[in-house]
Formats: C-alpha cells, structure tokens, sequence
C-alpha cells in the first residue's frame, strides 16, 4: 500500500487527525494544512461518503483551501477543515458532537471549527460547549459582527464585480451592465440587491422558482430558467448556487466578459481556469472574492478571544480590501500571461511560506 500522504491531495498538510469514539459511535477527520499564519481555520463538514477514502480528500481539500482563502484574505489564521463521516441515515447524536468538541479541544487550539455542510449554528453551540476553539456561534445582533455570513460574502462579492468591471470594460460603474445571476439564495440575492441598487441590468436563474420570481419583481429584473443562465449574452456571469459549473462544455458556451461569483469551486478541473483565460474571459478566482464570510466568522472568533465584540466596521473594512487583492492578481496575470487562479494560488503558497 501506498501511503496517503504521498498522495497529491495530501499536500504537505501539517497534520491529518483521525478520531474514533467508540461510546458515541464519531469517526472524524480533522486536517490542519496549514498554521503559519495562525490556527488553521476551517468548519466541519457533516456528510455521508459510501466510501470512507472520499471523506479524507475532501477533508485534505478542503483545509488547503481554507489555508489559500485565509492567506489570501489578510486573516491571521490558518487552513484547516473537519469532516464527521456520517453514517447513510445522518446519525447525529449530542454525544457524538460532545466527542468531537473534546476531540477539537485535544488539539490546543491548532484547530478552529465552525458550520460547514450539515452543520447547524446549535450543532456549534453544543461543540462549544466542550472548546473554546470554534466560531460561528450566534451574535447578540448589536452592531457586532459574526453570525451569518451570507451578507458579508455578498458584500465582498459584489466589490469584486465591481472591479471586475473596471479591469476589464473600464468602467467605473456597474450602471447598465448586464449581470447575469446563477443561485439567489443568500449570496446571490445580496449580490442582486446590492447590484439593482447601482442600475445594473440584471438577469437571474435559480430552481427555486417562487423565491426568483418574487425577487425578479422586486429588483424589476428578467428571470430565466437554470438552464438558460450560462449561454446568457451579458457583461458578467455571477455563479452563487453550486461548484464545478465551469467544464470543457459550459466555457465554450459562456457568453460574457468575466465570471465574478460566491460559489466555491468553480473551475470543475484545474485547467479550466487556462480555458477561460485563453477565451479572453476574466476570472474572479473564487476563494479570493468570496472570503466576506470568513473574514466576519474569523473577526467574531478572534473578538471572543480578546473578551470583546468584533466590530462591523472593521469586518468591512477588510472585505473592501478584496478588489485590491483581486487587481493584484490580474495585473500579474495580464503581466505574465498566466491564468488568474494560478496567479492567486502561487500568491496564497508564497504567504504561509511555501512559495
Ligand atoms: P444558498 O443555499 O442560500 O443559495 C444557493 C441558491 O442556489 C439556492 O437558492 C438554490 O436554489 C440555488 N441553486 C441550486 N442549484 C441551482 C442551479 N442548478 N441553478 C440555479 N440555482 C441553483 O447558499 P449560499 O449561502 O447563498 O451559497 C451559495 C454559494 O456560495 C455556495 O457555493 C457556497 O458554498 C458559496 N459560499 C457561500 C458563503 C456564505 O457566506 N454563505 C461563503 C463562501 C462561499
């Protein structure tokens, strides 16, 4: 047998952390790839995989992006991500969150959890009850940040289409351009209300057809169905519903001039980031314009450690510092001739040291 940290998802992770609770039936993968700016940051996914092997990989990529999406976001935190191996009927049990939470605390605080998949804001609460080390814990609502972070990553969001624009069709505003809107849950419809705001002309697409319509009304804005929304001629497509939409097929097809948006990975295969590049196609790589979320989650944690509430203020003020970063990368990628997210992810290595 091979061993698994030759394999490429392992990556020079500092630490893959297998737990076993034979009392409260938990088996979890905590991976801590990185913690050279801080604690490796990252929530626990609560899921399901057939085959257990599948649970480590995302374990293992999911913490390197967290350590790229950190690094790349100014946080003084690490990457790192925790999956529960749920068993097919989604067992989830107080003991087992209890096993879990002390299982977090064993690492000394190497590790900080929040929600991720399948993972409740009272699953949070129960973990929390075991470790200080966690996040994502819910917020007294006065002027302090932290609690849900869709808002904050539609904020971010909606900057980098901003600048987006202004890199690649120079203009300093979003008025009349023509978004293009994939998903309008909690991403994507802040991003569609910030956008409406300016006069952007907009069109949206999501399977829930009720909420869609509803907003489509609200913002005056054209509505189409899921299967229309990435052939659709516009200035910018703006995926915030699911990853890997962008494959061989769906770049051939895109009709637009960038492609800004919060979903989490994106590009179905690392190639593809080169496919839209070399379609003249400006890419807004994902973990860089959409870290408004982790950048509020990680302010409320590191707040809680100080013994005060994390400030609004300043949680946007380091979310306004992402079209700086996504600028960066561009001007390096029109330099050299390299795709943006090889750009971005050869910045995020040479900041926690592996450059
Ligand atoms: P959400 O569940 O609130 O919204 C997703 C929306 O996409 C839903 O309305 C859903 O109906 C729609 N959808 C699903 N499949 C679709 C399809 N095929 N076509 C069109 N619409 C479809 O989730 P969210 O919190 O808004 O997150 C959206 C994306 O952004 C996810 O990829 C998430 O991982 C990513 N993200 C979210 C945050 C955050 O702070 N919430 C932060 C970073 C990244």
């Amino acid at each position: 047998m091979t061993a698994f940290w030759t394999e490429p998802d392992y990556d020079d992770h500092e630490m893959v952390h297998v737990v076993r609770d034979r009392a409260s039936g938990l088996t979890a993968i905590i991976a801590v790839h990185s913690t050279h700016l801080g604690p490796g940051a990252g929530g626990t996914r609560f899921w399901h995989y057939p085959e257990p092997k599948d649970g480590l990989r995302d374990a293992l990529r999911l913490s390197r992006g967290m350590s790229y999406k950190n690094a790349m976001a100014g946080l003084p935190l690490g990457g790192g991500k925790a999956v529960i191996l749920a068993d097919a009927e989604r067992t989830k049990t107080p003991e087992m969150l209890a096993a879990f939470g002390d299982a977090v605390d064993g690492l000394g605080g190497r590790y900080v959890t929040a929600e991720d998949v399948g993972i409740s804001e009272a699953d949070m609460v129960a973990v929390s009850k075991r470790t200080a080390h966690v996040s994502g814990l819910p917020v007294d609502g006065n002027g302090s940040a932290g609690g849900d972070p869709g808002p904050f990553t539609a904020y971010g969001i909606y900057l980098g289409i901003k600048a987006a624009v202004r890199h690649k069709l120079g203009a300093d505003s979003v008025k009349d351009v023509h978004v293009a809107l994939q998903g309008t849950g909690s991403v994507g419809g802040g991003v569609a209300r910030l956008l409406a705001k300016d006069g952007a002309r907009l069109t949206l697409a999501d399977i829930h057809a009720d909420g869609v319509r509803a907003l489509g009304d609200e913002l005056g804005a054209n509505v189409v169905s899921p299967e229309a929304i990435m052939t659709t001629s516009c200035d910018v497509f703006s995926p915030n519903a699911l990853g890997a939409i962008l494959d061989d097929a769906s770049i051939a097809a895109l009709d637009t001039r960038i492609v800004a948006g919060g979903a989490n990975n994106q590009l179905a295969r690392a190639h593809h980031g080169k496919a839209l590049f070399e379609r003249g196609i400006l890419y807004a790589p994902d973990y860089v314009i959409n870290a408004g979320g982790i950048i509020s989650v990680a302010a409320e944690y590191l707040a809680r450690r100080e013994g005060k509430p994390a400030s609004v203020e300043d949680v946007r003020e380091r979310i306004e510092k992402i079209p700086a970063r996504l600028e960066e990368v561009w001007q390096a990628s029109d330099r050299d001739g390299t795709a943006p997210d090889i750009v971005a992810d050869a910045m995020a290595q040479a900041l926690i040291g592996r450059g």
